[in-house]
């Protein structure tokens, strides 16, 4: 077990999360893109940071995902600064966990009983297949545990798994999109990650296009595009980042978590370097420790 290779995970995801909600927000963004310059500090990010950060955080004091004491922790985390940005149905979940009300229960009941298959699974993995990187079978396991308190659907467990497991897979210098690929459970997530490996030669437009970025805040029409990115740039941080920011072409792509998962990803390649200057413009790990400090 690497609780370093789990924090430098979390470096790079903290990093992409940030610089993509700042892309989003930074009047001159398309010139600043064109001569590959990165908006001014401070780089502040969101909920994807502060739930991978929880991940990590259980990790290093228990060795393993325990679901109850993670659904736990996820809601003290929230209730703490609820403004993160935190999507609707996660905010009514993580409320009503703070409340009491145990995780099976609610993470269960929401879309008509069929749970969550949105991306927020996926979104905060990564750090467990760094952590895991002797043990694949043991990184499937723990990145289902950790989706589970918010998305029990099969589809959101399946882009946790598939996030960690890239991160896994680029921590062992394996490539990124085949070792996924034998490791994600059957579903329309799995089914992109096969449509993203048959893309190799395009640019990273036309993946977008294809695969989807975020739109609909689901698995499915997120992950792909995340791992088509950090698998064509394996090894070179920047580089991820920046295919993934070329993609968006429409302010409605889910920026914050697209980079997020790249981030947490890429920054594992055994050569990767994530520039100094982001981390030092990315708002500090650990957040407020009361939403009115
Ligand atoms: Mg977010």
């Amino acid at each position: 077990m690497s609780g370093a290779l789990a924090r430098r995970s979390l470096d790079g995801l903290s990093v992409g999360d940030a610089l993509g909600r700042c892309s989003s927000l930074t009047a001159d963004w398309e010139e600043l893109r064109a001569t590959r310059r990165v908006p001014a500090a401070p780089w502040h990010w969101t909920d994807d940071t502060a739930m991978a950060e929880v991940i990590v955080r259980e990790l290093e004091l228990r060795g393993s995902i325990d679901v109850d004491a993670l659904a736990i922790a996820f809601a003290d985390r929230f209730a703490r600064e609820p403004q993160r940005g935190y999507g609707a149905v996660a905010y009514h979940v993580l409320t009503r966990i703070h409340e009491g009300v145990p995780w099976r229960q609610i993470a269960s009941s929401v879309f008509s009983g069929q749970g969550s298959l949105g991306n927020g699974g996926a979104m905060r993995s990564a750090p467990i297949g760094g952590f895991f990187r002797e043990d694949v079978e043991r990184v499937v396991r723990e990145a289902e545990a950790s989706a589970l308190p918010t998305h029990v659907h099969p589809d959101g467990r399946a882009g946790a798994i598939a996030a960690a497991v890239a991160a896994y897979a680029a921590s062992n210098a394996l490539p990124i999109l085949p070792t996924v690929l034998e490791h994600t459970p059957p579903g329309d997530t799995r089914a992109g990650l096969e449509r993203a490996l048959g893309l190799a030669d395009v640019s990273p437009l036309e993946a977008a296009r294809a695969l989807g970025t975020g739109i609909h805040v689901r698995s499915d029409d997120t992950v792909p595009f995340a791992l088509w990115c950090a698998s064509r740039h394996a090894g070179d941080f920047e580089a991820s980042l920046w295919a993934c920011l070329d993609g968006l072409e429409t302010p409605d792509a889910d920026r914050d978590t697209l980079l997020a998962i790249v981030g947490g990803v890429a920054a594992l390649a055994p050569r990767a370097v994530i520039p100094p200057a982001w981390l030092g413009a990315r708002e500090p790990l650990g957040g407020r420790v009361h939403p009115n400090d």
